[in-house]
């Protein structure tokens, strides 16, 4: 069973990374009330085939708040029946580049 944190520490507050690179306790800031500071502050690893393997070097920077919501209004049209699933992953694609 894959563990939900790796072992890397989070470089600003040292709490464990999420595999995604994620630190779920500062939000890569000095300043976590601040959403405009937030970074994913370590690499994003997948698992695949039992071992995690790294698929992209951080730090990076996190979606804008118009991101999130374009994003989340997406999602919700899938949910709602409005949006068939792989046309949501285009306009993803879009909204979030990598
Ligand atoms: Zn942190």
């Amino acid at each position: 069973m894959a563990r939900a944190f790796s072992p890397f520490a989070c470089p600003v507050c040292r709490h464990p990374l999420s595999w995604s690179g994620r630190c779920l306790t500062c939000f890569g800031a000095v300043v976590t009330t601040d959403r405009d500071t937030w970074t994913i502050p370590g690499d994003r690893y997948e698992l695949e085939d039992g071992h995690w393997r790294l698929e992209e070097k951080g730090p990076r920077p996190v979606c804008t708040r118009e991101q999130n919501q374009q994003a989340i209004a997406i999602v919700g049209a899938v949910y709602r029946g409005e949006l068939p699933a792989e046309d949501a992953e285009m306009l993803l694609g879009l909204v979030l580049p990598a």
